[in-house]
């Protein structure tokens, strides 16, 4: 089993335009991995709900990684099923980071008042539609919490005293394209992505390089360990206050950017005289 290149890449605002969730301008890129058998590890602030709904979307079987770092999934069937750290989840296997939804609920039901915040436990699916943009079907899969709880500042966004009054309980914050996330101190997208790579290495004899892609504060962990950075532009061209050594700028938000730097990232390492896949 050799996996040569692997690439991590955040959804909203990254692969999935910001406003209509498509992924049409990253098309071609996306079959020319398929041709060449690169993994592609989704690794979002969305539900395992959703990402199930998505991977098949994208016609992708591979191991996902969901809100925010909370929890490594593998599809049945996955190479990587012997790994020895996953244990059975309704359907998946999985290897757990998060705290339980319960739990951040229960934190979060203690300062919701102090600091005029919304969660997604708080809402109606309407709302969750109307803030999301997202249908119906989809929004009620959003709200299927395991490990994270978004949600938003109702008045102005104090995110550093928020944090203070919540880390006393083990627990973190951060912010995505379009929601903060109350979650486990103990998980982010880096250790995830770090861990998933590990797993891939084993039973590999090449060197594997990897990739990641994101848009927001909550993907710089992400972006921190990965080979080769990506940093995608906000829909109005400008870039998160994110730094990672080494990190590239794509040209152009969401999927269109997503598609030209990733191919971008093929062509050089195809020139490269030790072929990286
Ligand atoms: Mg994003």
């Amino acid at each position: 089993m050799g996996f040569p290149l692997l690439i991590f890449t955040d959804l909203d605002g990254t692969l999935l335009d910001h406003q209509t969730y498509s992924f049409n301008g990253a098309a071609a890129t996306l079959e020319r991995l398929r041709q060449l058998s690169i993994p592609l590890i989704l690794t979002s602030s969305k539900t395992r709900a959703e990402m199930r709904k998505l991977q098949e979307q994208l016609g992708l079987n591979e191991a996902f990684i969901s809100e925010n770092g909370g929890g490594i999934f593998l599809p049945p069937g996955h190479a990587l099923q012997d790994a020895g750290i996953f244990e059975q989840l309704d359907g998946d296997r999985g290897k757990l980071f998060g705290r339980s939804y319960a739990y951040i609920r229960s934190i979060f039901a203690t300062v919701r008042d102090a600091y005029n915040i919304k969660g997604f436990g708080d809402m109606s699916v309407e709302e969750i539609m109307q803030l999301t943009g997202l249908a119906g079907e989809d929004a009620l899969l959003a709200a299927k919490r395991e490990f994270t709880e978004p949600f938003v500042f109702l008045s102005g966004p104090r995110q550093e005293k928020l944090q203070e009054a919540v880390s006393g309980s083990g627990l973190t914050i951060t912010r995505g394209g379009r929601f903060y996330h109350l979650m486990g101190a103990g998980q982010d997208k880096g250790r995830a992505v770090v861990e998933t790579t590990r797993l891939f290495r084993v039973g590999s004899r090449n060197n594997i390089l990897t990739v990641g892609l994101g848009d927001a504060q909550n993907d710089s962990a992400m972006l921190r360990v990965v080979d080769i950075p990506v940093l995608i532009p906000r829909p109005d061209g400008s870039y998160a206050d994110v730094e990672a050594p080494g990190l590239r700028r794509a040209p152009f938000p969401g999927s269109r950017g997503w598609g030209i730097i990733v191919a971008d990232i093929l062509g050089e390492l195809a020139g490269q005289k030790a072929k990286p896949y």
